[in-house]
């Protein structure tokens, strides 16, 4: 059964379909897969025995038998959620987020819990309080973060589809690192009901998956209007894959992104892929225009801060009151909360509030916080300026290929930094579709398209054209590919 391993949600609903396999063989698959695999990878946190796992999904819907695993940060009724951090050890989600009742209905089994960094804050998923996940193309390497582990149990052939979240390019930049799909959606298309928040007004599910119209599948499953979260767009569900024909869209113009092409620290190799990836847009019938919008180079920054200060808000509720750890041994409230707190939060989560509340402290608020919601503003001006001259934008998602493991232990900026290429998305809310495009150093590497808020159709149908173009989606980490 060694083609199972590796192949899309649409060639395992055709087997299912042919009755070749039933749900539940193709469930015990993938839960042996991570048995036999993820000593190597450490992708979850749990993985669920297969009969609670059959037990809690529809028999019959299009994603029947098709099961996929959740970053610990998505609600899931019954079961644990620990956001990879120690202070919620012990809790159990008494409810269902959105996306995963939607998937549940849709008949897919959820496999278990995937690890990533703590409350999702990091790019490397070296930061979760368990353990590290390792890249399946290189275990000495990170597979990026922070939905590290849905990501690599993607990439290693584990499961076919992944949820993580996005804040900031959690899914893109694993994506990129391990050589599979990945969208950061509308803000506002998914229901962030059931998420843990981060940074509430970035916060987003994304996905993960071996190709562009197994991504579409899953969106088309979990997309549309939520009245549980207040931010949740008004658009009713549809089917992503409907245009996916292999061809770009008529006077398709791509806009290139060349200040992020060029910018200083990009490795050259990097940089041929990302051109070869244009040629071959070029070839299919695109016009693509160079552009740069200058004021896209502050996006690390201003990220830096929003995400801070939206962070150390919604982490106030974990205080020992109302969920998981309680110091038990305090006099005091006061001692109580503060103690609990600090054992429970790991320390890039505890510098993080700190950062938080001061650039929220009077004083000093408008110097970090206003000034940065300022060049929030500006940025969607320029890039909704931009969009409207050109379908889609293109841009790198990493400046060089996933670095080795501890290589940045005593330098977190750099970690910071890999937000670069990302998160803008996040910030003016628009969607990113990260797709590989080669490798460097015998490691995968990437670029991204983006277009207007509810754009994604259009995403899927210019990165499926490339897909169907290029290799990259067919190569899979030699390790975890059965002879
Ligand atoms: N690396 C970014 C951060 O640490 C992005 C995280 C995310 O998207 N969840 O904030």
């Amino acid at each position: 059964m060694k083609h199972l391993a590796f192949a899309s949600i649409e060639q395992l609903q055709k087997l299912i379909e042919r009755k070749e396999i039933s749900s539940r063989e193709l469930v015990s698959f993938f839960a042996k897969r991570f048995e036999q695999h993820d000593e190597r990878v450490k992708s979850a946190i749990e993985v669920f025995d297969v009969p609670s796992t059959l037990r809690l999904s529809q028999p019959s819907g299009p994603l029947s038998g098709i099961p996929g695993i959740l970053k610990d940060n998505i609600a899931q009724r019954g079961r644990q959620l620990t956001c990879a951090s120690k202070i919620l050890t012990g809790f159990t989600s008494p409810y269902d987020a959105t996306a995963i009742e939607r998937l549940k209905k849709s008949g897919a089994p959820l496999l278990g819990r995937a690890n990533c960094d703590e409350f999702a804050m990091g790019g490397s998923t070296e930061y979760s309080a368990y353990f590290k996940t390792h890249n399946p193309w290189d275990l000495d390497r990170i597979p990026g973060g922070s939905s590290g582990g849905s990501i690599a149990a993607v990439a290693a052939g584990l499961c076919p589809w992944a949820l993580g979240t996005e804040t900031g390019g959690s899914v893109r930049l694993p994506a990129a690192f391990c050589g599979i799909v990945g969208l950061k959606p509308t803000y506002g298309l998914v229901s962030r009901y059931g998420v843990v928040a981060y940074a509430s007004s970035f916060d987003q599910i994304g996905i993960s998956t071996r190709t562009v119209k197994d991504n579409a599948t899953i969106l088309s499953v979990i997309a549309g209007h939520d009245v549980h979260d207040a931010t949740s767009r008004s658009v009713m569900p549809r089917d992503y894959t409907r245009l996916l024909d292999g061809r770009l869209p008529e006077h398709c113009t791509i806009g290139v992104l060349d200040n992020m092409v060029h910018i200083k620290g990009m490795q050259p190799a990097v940089q041929e892929r990302i051109e070869a990836a244009i040629k071959e847009f070029e070839k299919l019938g695109a016009r693509v225009k160079r552009i740069s919008i200058p004021v896209l180079d502050y996006c690390a920054a201003v990220y830096f801060v929003l995400s801070r200060a939206e962070a150390a808000s919604n982490l106030a509720r974990f205080d020992g009151v109302r969920y998981g750890l309680r110091d038990r041994d305090t006099q005091t409230l006061e001692e109580m909360y503060m103690r609990t707190r600090h054992e429970g939060f790991g320390a890039e989560v505890r510098a993080r509030m700190l950062i938080g509340n001061y650039v929220l402290s009077a004083g000093y608020s408008r110097k970090f916080y206003a000034n940065a919601k300022k060049v929030q503003q500006l940025m969607r001006v320029e890039v909704e300026r931009v969009l409207k001259d050109v379908d889609v934008l293109l841009a790198p998602t990493q400046a060089a290929p996933a670095y080795k493991i501890g290589a940045c232990d005593n330098d977190p900026l750099t970690i910071d930094l890999l937000d670069f290429f990302t998160c803008f998305a996040n910030i003016i809310g628009i969607p990113g579709l990260a797709l590989p495009c080669g490798f460097v150093d015998n490691m995968p590497v990437g670029f991204q398209l983006f277009g207007p808020a509810l754009s994604e159709e259009l995403l899927y149908k210019v990165g499926h054209a490339y897909e169907q173009v290029t290799p990259w989606h067919t190569m899979h980490p030699p390790m975890f590919v059965e002879r």
